[in-house]
């Protein structure tokens, strides 16, 4: 909770954080999935000249992924790229390569939550570097080993359930875990009492 609350920018990536939000006074308007979200900051990126770095997973998957978004945007400036498998001595030097790549963008695969507490401890170490954006499973898309959900399923809020079926080892634990707890917190902190009616003479 501490790390979340660090962050700069926290945005919904799946349905039932939107469905969630809709019990509360403050409802969130959609989904920003960060595999859709990424091709939008692609284009935006190779409009405006910022430079990526893409940073976690596999070295085979991480080759792949960068493989896939250079065909995809070749006016895309990929200034660097690093796996996900490094210990804590080795940090320094990931940072040390980030920061000579001059970075604008870093995308962050580690794994939740190790890519979130990572951000927020060496964001104050990466001057220069606008942006680092945790993409959990990204490169798994980009790189062709995760199919996405068929759209209907996105459409209305499954995704979760299509990578569970795709990948049951990883996700049901996860979700089995996670979940009652989730909707523990959702059930004991909600601020249940209805946004009030403006009266009349409010207007
Ligand atoms: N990962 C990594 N280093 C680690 C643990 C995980 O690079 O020490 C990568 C892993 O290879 C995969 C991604 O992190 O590419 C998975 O992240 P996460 O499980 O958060 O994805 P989500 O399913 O939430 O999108």
């Amino acid at each position: 909770m501490e790390t979340m609350e660090n962050a700069d920018v926290i945005h919904a990536d799946g349905m039932p954080v939107v469905l969630a939000s809709r019990l509360t006074r403050r409802r969130l308007p959609d989904r920003i999935a960060t595999t859709d979200f990424f091709h939008d900051a692609a284009l935006a990126a190779s409009r405006e000249g910022l430079r990526f770095f893409f940073l976690g997973a596999s070295e085979e998957q991480n080759a792949a992924a960068v493989a896939r978004v250079r065909e995809m945007y070749p006016d895309l400036d990929i200034v660097g790229r690093h796996h996900g498998y490094f210990g804590p001595d080795e940090s320094d030097s990931v940072l040390a390569e980030i920061l000579e790549a001059k970075a604008d963008v870093v995308w962050v695969a580690l794994g939740k939550p190790r890519q979130e507490h990572w951000c927020v401890e060496v964001r104050d170490r990466l001057p220069g570097v606008g942006w680092l954006k945790t993409c959990g499973g990204l490169y798994a898309f980009l790189a062709g080993d995760a199919p996405r959900a068929p759209r209907w399923m996105q459409a209305v809020g499954l995704e979760w359930l299509y990578r569970t079926l795709d990948d049951p080892k990883r996700l049901i634990w996860r979700y089995a875990t996670t979940n009652p707890y989730a909707f523990y917190r959702i059930a004991r902190h909600t601020d249940w009492r209805r946004p009030r009616r403006a009266r009349h003479d409010e207007l």
